[in-house]
């Protein structure tokens, strides 16, 4: 069954017919402004295995530094998805729908993470990234 997801006012919605990949969290001081929360969570997804279903032209993209960007729905603000150089890269867990059979298997930039954020316990940790493929 493919995966699905939506924003929060269900206009944006996407299929993924695949599976989700090597979900991460991410602590650094920039994902905290890009996903307004205390880390991102997202998973990457293969390109040809990624189709948005409706609500495409309501999506905007914001592209930062080194080609990496993210889209979000305009009408309600909910961030959906990452791209890399205009190629769509993951999906953000928050916006899919229901279990995605996948669990967050690193936490990254735990070295620059919030003040005021509490990481729990029993969570793979990285004070810094970690090399792509490991
Ligand atoms: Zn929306
Ligand atoms: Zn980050």
């Amino acid at each position: 069954m493919a995966i699905t997801g939506e924003c929060f006012c269900g206009e944006v919605t996407y299929q993924v017919h695949g599976k989700l990949r090597d979900a991460r969290s991410c602590h650094c001081s920039r994902c905290r402004k890009a996903f307004s929360a205390q880390a991102s969570a997202c998973a990457l997804v293969e390109p040809d295995e990624f189709r948005w279903l409706s609500g495409e032209a309501l999506l905007t993209s914001y592209v930062g530094e080194h080609g990496f960007g993210i889209q979000f729905c305009r009408q309600c603000g909910s961030t959906l998805s990452t791209v890399y150089n205009g190629v769509i890269h993951g999906v953000t867990l928050g916006c899919v729908n229901g279990d995605p059979e996948i669990e967050l298997s690193r936490h990254i930039y735990i070295g620059s993470k919030a003040a005021w954020e509490t990481i729990p316990e029993g969570v793979p940790l990285y004070e810094e990234g970690v090399p792509e493929n490991q």
